[in-house]
């Protein structure tokens, strides 16, 4: 505390002697100057008669005597009011006590509390007013700051986006208590003191019904937990997203951090800050889901699929089984063409509920791969042939009737199916599997295909086929077989078909409908086709050396009729080995035709001019149009072996068979049937009037010294000579 120095003063500083005179008017002077408040003393008028130290030091001045109050308080913010104040104390005797004044004085700004006392003398009344200053404006300014921080922190928390909130602890709980008993009671004793509007919208309510609330009635489900946490952690929290039903019965994510004021060693309130997260919640679970679905179904797209199958196949465990069947509609583009894409898109929204309904599997996904394109997974099946008929229901379920538009439209589909992990090991595979059986059953007009190597071009086995078959092409390293073709008629032997050959060093046995797609891919079939030509020619001139007469007939593949030198080939190695025209015969199938028909037909017709005969072979299996079929310069048409296998027990096959060769003979063509293993489909097929038969059990396609052998054996059972057409005609299999 400042020591104030009692300075004698004369006159002016000095209390009236009234004051003074008297045993304890020292006392009151000392007293007067050692006031820590500037005192004056004023008379009646408000002009000054006394002023402590204080009071000069204050103004500066220590000639205050005399002046009025409008003079000394020149620097108040309402002076001719605190003037006629101390004129009104004068007068009535009524001091005014605590009154808040604000002033500059010298530049500088003052608070002070103000009491204005009236001096009374007991005979003649109030004599004077007694002005006490309170210098209070570091207070004041503390209160200012204060209020001004308060206000900063108020605009804080209600303008925050977030949730704030503070819980008082009262009684404050010493920190040091057993664990235990801190959480209960940190749990017994908090009330919400203060929160935001945020917060209170949490609750559908505002701050102020809020506040006196315990954390069971505004907390979350887990308060209990989080306060354990939050003792467990020095007092601080912050927690991982929780998902809470709100009030509104809404779902609300939401994210706390909670920090506790420690105040000698006792825990006063809990300060907090909840985030809402929800919003941030459904943006990013709806840029998940655009990334993960097809907008126009709502189906899951291919992401969705890699990742589900990508976690199954993960799970798979003892030989459990995946199978992914791929739909593709056909000929939808027409629709979209014709009917329009709105009815195109119509078509499918429809497609993932009519899968859904028809298979009623579980474990299964379905999704929109693109397009027209959909692909069901399925989870945990026992082998290709469940997928199979799985893919079947999915196929009769497309093909019932659209109602669209007030219209019937009418849908058929292709379906591929690979499994893991017998054929795919991973996701990618399997989908390109599926998406190449897909291909292939669209091409082959059969609806489902179950994946399979030999069909699939780009597999990897094929490619380094490929990469091999070239050179052995090159290097001669084919084998030629030579399987006979038999009258009907007269049971000779009317010639014989060569077979390409591929017995690979490693790979053993290749079959010709592995590599012989492969070669067509490229030129490579080029090479391969005048290989075989110059290879059975050789060998039609060495069977002449041995006096058989023997007509070969080699397969022709579309890409060799657009080799723009194939007829002047086939007539350079019919002069080098001396042969007539009549000794070869070409193979060709309904696929070359339908592909380019009419350059087609004139390459045929140029081969047919130089005298060589042309068959068609598998017939059925393409889509031959008649009146091509009618234009070709061929004589034999060869009924596919895949008819005629089975024809004694399907009657359908049979009926087939049988209108083909009635069908061909009023073409004026000769029939042949491939795949004849029997002696039972033999007798059919003459009694049928088919010309002729190739097939098992005649004999096996063989290398040239092996049908040198059989020839000799075939002679000797003079077979040679069938008396008539409804002769019995037994063949012995010789292979
Ligand atoms: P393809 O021209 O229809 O030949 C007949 C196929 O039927 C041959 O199969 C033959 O072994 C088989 N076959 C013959 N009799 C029977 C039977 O009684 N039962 C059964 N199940 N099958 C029988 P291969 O030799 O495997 O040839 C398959 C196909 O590969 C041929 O069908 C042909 O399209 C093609 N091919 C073979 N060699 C050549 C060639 O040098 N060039 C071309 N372009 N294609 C060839
Ligand atoms: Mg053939
Ligand atoms: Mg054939």
């Amino acid at each position: 505390m400042r020591d104030f120095p009692f300075r004698p003063r004369t006159g002016s500083s000095s209390l009236p002697d009234y004051l003074l005179n008297n045993s304890e008017g020292f006392i009151v002077q000392k007293l007067f100057n050692s006031l820590r408040s500037a005192v004056l003393y004023l008379d009646k008028w408000g002009a000054i008669i006394s002023a402590n130290i204080m009071a000069e030091e204050l103004f500066h001045d220590e000639a205050l005597i005399g002046k009025t109050v409008l003079e000394f308080l020149s620097g108040w913010d309402d002076k001719i009011h605190a003037h006629q104040e101390v004129l009104m104390v004068a007068r009535t005797g009524v001091s005014v006590i605590g009154a808040i004044e604000h002033a500059f004085i010298h530049g500088k700004e003052h608070w002070f509390q103000v009491d204005k006392v009236a001096v009374r003398d007991e005979t003649t009344g109030v004599k004077g007013v007694l002005v006490t200053l309170d210098d209070i404006t570091l207070l004041k300014q503390q209160e200012l700051r204060l209020q001004q921080s308060e206000s900063r922190y108020r605009a804080f928390v209600d303008n925050s986006q977030d949730a704030i909130w503070c819980y008082s602890i009262n009684p404050p709980l010493p920190i040091n208590l057993p664990r235990q008993e801190l959480i209960d009671k940190v749990i017994s004793s908090a009330t919400l003191r203060d929160c935001n509007h945020v917060f209170s919208k949490i609750y559908n309510t505002t701050p102020e019904q809020l506040f006196g609330m315990s954390f069971k009635e505004t907390g979350t489900y887990s308060y209990a937990d989080n306060i354990e946490a939050f003792v467990d952690n020095n007092f601080r929290l912050s927690t991982e997203e929780i998902v809470w039903r709100n009030h509104s019965g809404n779902d609300v994510c939401l994210q706390i951090s909670a920090n506790g004021t420690i105040e000698n060693e006792q825990l006063v309130e809990i300060w907090g800050v909840t985030r809402d997260t929800t919003e941030r919640h459904r943006y990013i679970d709806r840029l998940e889901y655009q990334a993960n679905h097809d907008l126009l179904t709502g189906l899951p797209n291919r992401n969705k699929l890699k990742n589900i199958a990508t976690t199954m196949i993960e799970q798979t465990q003892n030989g459990k089984k995946l199978a992914l069947i791929i739909v593709d509609l056909d000929s939808f583009k027409d629709i979209n063409d014709t009917l329009g894409h709105h009815v195109g898109d119509e078509i499918i929204k429809q497609i993932g509920p009519r899968i859904s309904n028809a298979i009623n599997e579980m474990n299964t996904t379905i999704c929109r791969l693109g397009g027209d394109e959909f692909g069901v997974l399925l989870n945990d099946i026992k082998d290709p042939q469940q997928a199979q008929l799985i893919a079947e229901q999915i196929l009769l379920c497309i093909r019932e009737l659209f109602y669209i538009n007030e219209m019937d439209i009418e849908l058929r589909a292709s379906i591929g199916i690979a499994m893991y992990p017998c054929q795919a090991s991973d996701f990618s595979t399997l989908l390109r599997y599926a998406d190449v059986a897909m291909y292939t059953a669209k091409q082959s007009l059969s609806s489902i295909e179950v994946y399979s190597s030999e069909t699939d071009k780009y597999s990897t086995k094929r490619l380094s086929l490929m990469n091999e078959l070239g050179r052995t092409i090159r290097e001669g390293q084919l084998e030629l077989y030579y399987q006979p073709k038999v009258s009907l008629i007269t049971g000779e032997i009317t010639g014989v078909e060569a077979l390409s050959r591929w017995i690979h060093p490693t790979m053993g046995f290749i079959s010709p409908s592995e590599f012989v797609p492969i070669a067509e891919m490229t030129d490579m079939i080029n090479e391969m086709t005048v290989w075989v030509l110059s290879e059975s020619l050789a060998q039609v001139w060495r069977w002449q050396k041995q006096g058989l007469d023997i007509k070969v007939a080699v397969n022709i593949s579309a890409r060799n009729l657009l080799d723009r030198d194939i007829v002047k080939k086939i007539k350079s190695l019919l002069l080098r080995y001396q042969l007539s025209p009549s000794c070869l015969e070409l193979e060709i199938t309904e696929s070359i035709i339908m592909n380019n028909p009419d350059y087609a037909l004139k390459i045929l017709k140029e081969i047919n001019d130089i005298g060589v005969d042309l068959s068609i072979d598998d017939f059925g299996t393409g889509y031959s149009s008649l009146a091509y079929l009618k234009k070709l310069p061929v004589k034999w048409l060869k009924i596919d072996y895949a008819f005629v296998i089975n024809m004694l027990e399907d009657e359908h096959d049979q009926i087939i068979v049988n209108s083909t060769i009635n069908m061909a003979h009023n073409l004026g063509l000769s029939v042949i049937a491939e795949g004849v293993e029997t002696q039972e489909i033999l007798d059919k097929l003459t009694q049928m009037k088919c010309e002729c038969a190739q097939g098992y059990h005649i004999a096996r396609p063989m290398a040239a010294e092996q049908f040198d052998q059989w020839i000799v054996e075939y002679s000797k059972n003079k077979k040679f000579t069938m008396p008539s057409i409804n002769s019995d005609i037994t063949i012995k299999r010789l292979n």
